[in-house]
C-alpha cells in the first residue's frame, strides 16, 4: 500500500510554522515558502530588510518538496538547443551562473546535496544524434559532458550536476530565515494583492514591497500572467529500498520527460509521463493518478526492472513559459513575481530569487539580465491590471 500525494523526501520531522492573524507592517512580504521564496528571503535578511513570508499550506508544500531532487546546469533548454534560442553568450552566462548557483545551494543546507553528476539517456537514434549535438556545443564552450555507452544507454554525463533532498533543503534555510529574523507563516493562504498590502484569510500584511515565489499555480494569484505562464501536474513514485539495480546518479530519458534517481537508501524515485496524461495535465489540481501513473509503474517494472513495492505516489504543479525562460518582472508597481521555471525550477529558482532582491532592492538588474537578456526592464508593463486577484 503506498503512501498517496505525500513525496518521498518526507521523513514527518517537521513542526509546521503557525497561520498568519491580525495585521503586520513589514519591509517585504515573500509569498510561496518554496526554495525560490527562501531564496528570495536569504538576501532580503542580508540587507538588512524585515520580512513576512506567507506559504498557503507549508514549507515547500509546493514543487519544490516534491520534485525530482536534481540539481542540473543551464535552464530548461539544453545547452545547445539554448545557444540557438538565445545566443552563445547568454547560454553560456546562464550556464555558468547556475554552476555556481549549486555550490551555493550546497552550503547554504549543508548535508543536503550530493555532487555525483547526472546522465542524459537517449530514447531514440534522433536522441543520440541530438545528444552528439549537445555535446559538440558544450565542448566547445569549455563545459563538463562526456559520451555515455554502456548496456543501460547511449548518452551524456555531466559530472558538475548534483542530487539533493528538495524538502531538506527548504526547511534548512526556513529554519535559518526564521533565527535570522524573518517571520513566516504556513496555513496562510493569499487571497489578494491590493497595491502593496496583501490580504491572507485571516490577517493582512501592509509592506513597501511584495514579491510572489510561486511556481505553478502563479498565473491563478497574478492574472495578468495568464497566457505567459501555464500551470501544469507533474507526478511521480518512489519504492522500497532495492539492491534490484544500482542508480549512481540522477538519470533522465526522452529529452527529460522521464527521469529517475536512487536515493541514498536505495529506493528508486521516478517521475515522468506528463506527455502521456494529454491536456488533463494542464491543471492546477496535484491528484496524483491515471495514466500517468500507470505510465510510470509500467516504466519501473519493464524498462528499469525493478519488482520492488512502491511506497508513494504525488504529484505538484509546476509553472510552464513559452521561452523556457522564467518570468521574472515587476508586474504591478512593487509587486515582482518569480515563476515559469518549466519543470526546472530547483537552480534557476534560487538564481532567479537572487536577481529580484539585487533589482527590487538595489536598481541592480545585472542578475536578471544575465537570465533574461539586455532588453530586461524593471518598469512595470503597461497592462489592464485587474481589480483584485
Ligand atoms: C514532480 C516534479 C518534479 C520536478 N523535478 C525537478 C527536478 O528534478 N529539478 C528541477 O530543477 N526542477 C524540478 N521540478 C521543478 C521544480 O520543483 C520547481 O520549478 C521549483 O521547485 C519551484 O520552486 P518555487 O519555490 O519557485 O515554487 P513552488 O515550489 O511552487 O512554491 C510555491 C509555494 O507557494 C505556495 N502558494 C501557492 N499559492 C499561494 C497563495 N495564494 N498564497 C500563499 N502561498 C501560496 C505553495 O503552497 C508553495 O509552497 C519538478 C517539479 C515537479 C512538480
Amino acid at each position: 500500500m503506498s503512501v498517496v500525494n505525500q513525496p518521498v523526501w518526507d521523513d514527518g520531522s517537521w513542526t509546521v510554522f503557525p497561520a498568519m492573524h491580525g495585521t503586520i507592517t513589514t519591509g517585504t512580504c515573500v509569498i510561496g515558502l518554496g526554495g525560490t521564496g527562501l531564496t528570495v528571503i536569504e538576501e532580503l535578511l542580508v540587507r538588512g530588510e524585515a520580512v513576512v513570508g506567507l506559504d498557503a499550506a507549508d514549507v515547500a508544500a509546493g514543487a519544490a518538496g516534491r520534485n525530482g531532487g536534481f540539481l542540473l546546469a543551464g535552464a530548461y533548454d539544453f545547452y545547445h538547443d539554448a545557444v540557438r534560442k538565445h545566443g552563445r553568450d547568454r547560454a553560456l552566462a546562464i550556464h555558468q551562473a547556475t554552476l555556481v548557483e549549486m555550490q551555493r545551494i550546497a552550503e547554504a543546507a549543508p548535508g543536503t546535496v550530493r555532487f555525483v553528476g547526472s546522465r542524459r539517456i537517449a530514447a531514440d537514434e534522433w536522441e543520440i544524434a541530438d545528444c552528439q549535438a549537445q555535446m559538440v556545443a558544450m565542448r566547445a564552450d569549455g563545459l563538463a559532458c562526456e559520451w555515455y555507452d554502456a548496456a543501460d544507454g547511449v548518452g551524456l554525463t555531466f559530472a558538475s550536476d548534483a542530487s539533493f533532498n528538495p524538502l531538506a533543503r527548504c526547511r534548512v534555510l526556513a529554519q535559518k530565515a526564521v533565527r535570522a529574523g524573518a517571520q513566516l507563516f504556513s496555513r496562510s493562504p493569499v487571497t489578494a494583492v491590493q497595491g502593496t498590502r496583501v490580504e491572507t484569510a485571516q490577517g493582512t500584511v501592509q509592506c513597501d514591497r511584495v514579491i510572489v515565489a510561486i511556481d505553478g499555480r502563479l498565473e491563478v494569484l497574478l492574472p495578468e500572467l495568464v497566457g505567459r505562464v501555464r500551470t501544469a501536474r507533474l507526478q511521480m513514485l518512489a519504492t522500497a529500498p532495492t539492491t534490484e539495480i544500482s542508480v549512481p546518479c540522477p538519470m533522465y530519458f526522452r529529452e527529460g520527460y522521464e527521469y529517475w534517481q536512487q536515493l541514498p537508501d536505495g529506493s528508486i524515485a521516478l517521475g515522468g509521463f506528463r506527455d502521456h496524461g494529454g491536456p488533463s495535465e494542464w491543471t492546477t489540481d496535484i491528484t496524483a493518478g491515471e495514466p500517468v501513473q500507470t505510465a510510470l509503474e509500467n516504466f519501473l517494472r519493464t524498462h528499469l526492472r525493478v519488482k520492488a513495492p512502491i511506497t508513494h505516489r504525488w504529484a505538484a504543479s509546476a509553472g510552464y513559459t513559452d521561452t523556457g525562460l522564467p518570468v521574472i518582472e515587476q508586474v504591478r508597481k512593487d509587486v515582482w513575481a518569480l515563476g515559469g521555471y518549466s519543470g526546472t525550477g530547483n537552480v534557476i529558482g534560487a538564481l532567479a530569487a537572487r536577481a529580484v532582491a539585487a533589482a527590487a532592492l538595489d536598481d541592480d538588474c545585472i542578475g536578471v539580465r544575465r537570465l533574461l537578456g539586455d532588453g530586461w526592464s524593471p518598469a512595470v508593463p503597461t497592462v489592464v491590471v485587474p481589480a483584485s486577484v
